[in-house]
């Protein structure tokens, strides 16, 4: 390919519209524009790191048994309607109709098409296990589209299902598949972790999100530098934290004026903050008021409250609600409230003696509270509720636990039976008893795993890309394009390199050497190699590695073999 020929419109300017630096590095650097909030025109240079990172994840699924298809975009309501999901994907579900007013919508994902897919065809476990996957667009249109490819509404993923007789076959695909995409990411020459997960609304089994770290990212993940534990914030696991054994001391009610934040009663009574109890407030979709204590230096973690209480969403409680079962605001504790509320206490809170918490009543507090002695153990939910933080110890080894943020660029998760039992979609075992099929889905998102490489790898120049997911493995900068004699000796390297299988494009444009290098640079090209008047003079090339910066000087005669070799180090 010749850069005179090719569509990559640079620009000098910092875009406007974008935060991320990854977002800007795309516009910056021709690889992307802006159609309508969250859609994308993927120009020749990114779609070339599309298809590379396609071809990676297409060689890791064959080689795993998995079989490409492609199936429609369009989704007829009925299969959604069948299995429930019609009505709770919500807004984030992009619907049309066709010209007969019957319902569709644009695939967020394929659980439905794939199941109903094989409906009635697959009878049999002979014919199990059984993968199928594809990559095209898929569409969700989420509430704050932003940073470019990273959170689009139309964005390219791969999605596999795989479909087992049993939890044993389903577990055996999983863990292929965890293999898998290990493979993939370290191909494209990522720095990531396979993060303990959330199942969040698909539901079913276990989960790993293979998460970028980056510091932009929108995750949060606690790891641990000691064994290959790491989990997102939401779902990591907490070991219960004891404290010395004390004396108990008996309860007492103290005044505690104005003090309704836990900073407030542990300064106004000279407490430490672990030794105080906070509370926090909310209501599910019912109204219900769910009360959730831990520690005053703890978070509550969200996500652990729902699954303790089986509640489906919560929300900032009323105070009215609040007031009902006898607490009040800013003073609460379980003890002494009237029944009506779900109250869940994290697990290290029922360790503590002596504690701090809330009388129920304005402007008060109880002292010398000794959960396990003053809490109602049939009233209450004792449960791991707390969000991680750093120096938690490891669940696995006990080492401290590190925080880092990162980008989810792929998931698997196992699903069991949920969408084969929702819809019907069953097989004959071998002995010819009918069940429903074991499944699990695994995505990956093509374009955020470009943005993510970026966001990984760059400087304050521009992109730097590794070889595997480079637009152009090397690009040959013809420092005088208008010379006949440095045009001809570039083309000459260019076809040699060319022939050797190498992904190599000519700079030939009529622009000036300063513009060439810095768009090269830009760009982020692994190898740059120069021809000017000087390495015409000396029949020689110069070499530059965009990621070091280092520049090698050699011979004509033995440049393409040192260009290889360099290329292979990369
Ligand atoms: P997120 O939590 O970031 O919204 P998700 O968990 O809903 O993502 P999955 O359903 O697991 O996403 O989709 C598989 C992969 O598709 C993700 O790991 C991610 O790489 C990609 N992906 C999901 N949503 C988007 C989006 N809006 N824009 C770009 N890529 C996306
Ligand atoms: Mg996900």
């Amino acid at each position: 390919m010749r850069a005179s020929e090719l569509y990559a419109p640079t620009l000098r300017e910092v875009p406007a519209e974008a935060e991320l630096l990854s977002h800007k590095l795309m516009l910056r650097a021709g690889l992307i524009r802006k159609a309508a909030g969250g859609m994308y025109t993927y120009l020749p240079l990114a779609w070339r790191v599309m298809k590379k990172i396609s071809q990676i994840i297409r060689e890791e699924m064959d080689a795993k048994g998995g079989q490409e298809i492609m199936m429609p975009i369009t989704q007829p309501a009925e299969i959604w309607k069948e299995s429930g999901r019609w009505a709770v994907y919500g807004d984030e579900m992009m619907r049309l109709k066709d010209r007969h007013g019957r319902e569709f919508c644009l695939g967020p994902t394929h659980e439905e098409m794939v199941t109903t897919l094989i409906r009635g065809e697959v009878n049999s476990y002979k014919q199990l296990p059984l993968m199928l996957y594809q990559i095209q667009n898929k569409y969700r249109d989420e509430i704050r589209p932003r940073f470019g490819l990273m959170r689009s509404r139309e964005f390219v993923m791969k999605d596999l299902y795989s479909f087992d007789k049993d939890v044993e076959g389903m577990n055996i695909s999983y863990e292929k598949m965890y293999d898998a995409y290990s493979k993939v990411f370290t191909r494209c020459g990522l720095k990531f972790r396979a993060v303990e997960a959330d199942n969040g609304a698909i539901g079913g089994g276990h989960s790993h999100e293979f998460t970028v770290l980056a510091p932009s990212g929108e995750s949060s993940i606690a790891y641990c530098e000691n064994c290959d534990y790491a989990a997102s914030d939401e779902k990591a696991e907490l070991k219960v934290i004891t404290s010395e054994v004390e004396e108990l001391k008996s309860l007492e009610k103290v005044k505690t004026p104005d003090c309704h934040t836990i900073e407030m009663v542990k300064n106004f009574l000279n407490v430490p903050i672990e030794k105080t109890i906070k509370a926090v407030a909310f209501q599910d979709d019912d109204g219900k008021l769910i009360l959730a204590f831990v520690r005053g230096d703890h978070e509550v973690n969200e996500i652990k409250v729902l699954n303790a209480t089986g509640a489906l969403h919560l929300h900032m409680s009323e105070e009215s609600a609040i007031n009902a079962v006898g607490g009040c605001a800013g003073f609460m504790s379980p003890i002494g409230l009237k029944d009506g509320a779900i109250i869940v206490v994290d697990a290290t809170v029922m360790e503590m003696y002596n504690a701090v918490a809330g009388a129920n009543e304005i402007d008060a507090h109880f002292i010398n509270v000794t959960p396990k002695r003053d809490f109602d153990a049939k009233k209450i939910i004792v449960a791991d509720i707390r969000m991680v933080q750093e120096g938690d110890p490891c669940p696995h080894c006990g080492e401290s636990l590190k925080m880092t943020r990162g980008i989810e660029v792929g998931q698997v998760f196992t699903l069991g039976n949920k969408y084969s039992k929702a819809l019907n979609v069953t097989f004959l075992d071998e002995n010819g008893k009918e069940k429903f099929f074991e499944m699990g889905c695994y995505g990956i998102g093509v374009g955020r795993t470009m943005a993510a490489a970026i966001e990984q790898n760059n400087d304050k120049d521009g992109i730097i890309w590794t070889r595997a997911i480079a637009p152009f493995e090397i690009v040959i900068a013809v420092v005088n394009a208008k010379d006949a004699a440095q045009i001809e000796y570039a083309e000459k390297l260019y076809n040699e390199l060319k022939n050797l299988g190498v992904d190599v494009l000519l700079d030939d444009r009529q622009e000036r050497a300063g513009v060439k290098f810095k768009d090269c640079d830009l760009i982020g090209y692994p190898l740059r190699v120069t021809v000017s008047p000087k390495t015409l003079d000396t029949n020689s090339v110069e070499v530059k590695v965009r990621k070091s910066g280092d520049i090698f000087y050699y011979n004509r005669a033995e440049c393409v073999e040192k260009i290889c070799h360099i290329l292979n180090e990369l």
